[in-house]
């Protein structure tokens, strides 16, 4: 696999960074991750944003332009085997010459990426949903910065791999938060509901996408509080990220997630949405192409 390395194109295995890296030491630093299809990197200027947001919520100059990223990432993206692939970006504060929790003056960021094949859920999966488990929400107060620092995200989602589920859901005081690596959203009545994007949870790029597409398809839908009441009694549920795209939840801590001869199985506006993602992406993708 091809990775970029604070200037240098580089075999992954090849790639090394210093001990003192205030990612390792601290988890000090950001990260973003853009699903490409055909070599064509999903909404990139969305991803470059919400990086530099990320940047921003850790006081970290941006290192780079978005003309700098950009031709980083289609280099990597060209130089890289698989046409479906992700591209991992992450930045942190450097390595200074000692371990000192301020930040350290005269430092250059470390600017790492990498380029894997994307693998998204089987067809088998995608054809009969998931199953989750619920959890209490462990992260701290700024959810909406994409850092590096994923301890409680790797102990949540621990937790439905050892129960053999696709994600965790994870609730706060009462109310839905999102997935330790998902959005969530869930179906009540015909309307689509999902959290607003606030310091609690991840502005994900694929829930922008899935809310503009229930918008022109006139589906009904809300930004709202989610209680954790509505979560468990709801009539269908789903998550989004880039690589799960929009996958159904049909069993929730064990028990099928809807009501009658739908329960337990991927429901009609789940489908129609993954339907409609999947003609949205693939016009991105011929855009892209022309
Ligand atoms: N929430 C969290 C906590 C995540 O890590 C991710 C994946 N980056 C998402 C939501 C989904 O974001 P996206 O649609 O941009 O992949």
């Amino acid at each position: 696999m091809k990775a970029y390395l604070n200037g240098q194109f580089l075999p992954l295995s090849e790639a090394r960074i210093s001990p003192l890296d205030r990612g390792f030491l601290y988890s000090d630093g950001v990260y973003e991750f853009i699903p490409v299809y055909s070599r064509c990197p999903f909404r990139i200027d969305e991803h470059l944003r919400r990086l530099q947001d990320s940047l921003d919520g850790i006081r970290l100059a941006n290192p780079l332009s978005d003309t700098e990223w950009k031709r980083i990432i289609l280099r990597l993206i060209a130089e890289t085997e698989f046409a479906d692939q992700t591209v991992y970006i992450q930045v942190t504060r450097g390595a200074d010459v000692k371990r000192d929790p301020c930040f350290p003056p005269g430092v250059t960021p470390t600017v790492f990426l990498f380029s894997a094949p994307l693998v998204g859920p089987s067809a088998a999966l995608r054809e009969q949903g998931v199953a989750a488990i619920t959890a209490p929400d462990l992260r701290w107060a700024r959810c909406d910065i994409k850092t590096i620092a994923l301890l409680p995200n790797v102990l949540t989602r621990q937790l439905s791999a050892d129960s053999g589920a696709a994600e965790t859901i994870m609730l706060r005081d009462g109310y839905l938060t999102e997935g330790t690596s998902t959005n969530v959203f869930v179906v009540r009545d015909g309307v689509i509901l999902t959290p607003p994007q606030d310091r609690h949870i991840l502005p994900g790029i694929t829930c922008d996408v899935v809310l503009e597409l229930a918008e022109k398809h006139k589906a009904p839908y809300e930004v709202r509080p989610v209680s954790e009441d509505e979560l468990r009694n709801a009539d269908e549920v789903w998550l989004t990220s880039s690589t799960k795209e929009v996958l159904a939840v049909v069993t929730l801590d064990g028990r099928p997630v809807g009501h009658g001869e739908n329960a337990g199985k991927p429901g009609p506006v789940t489908k129609r949405m993954h339907a409609w993602f999947c003609t949205f992406r693939e016009d991105v993708m011929r855009r892209c192409d022309a």
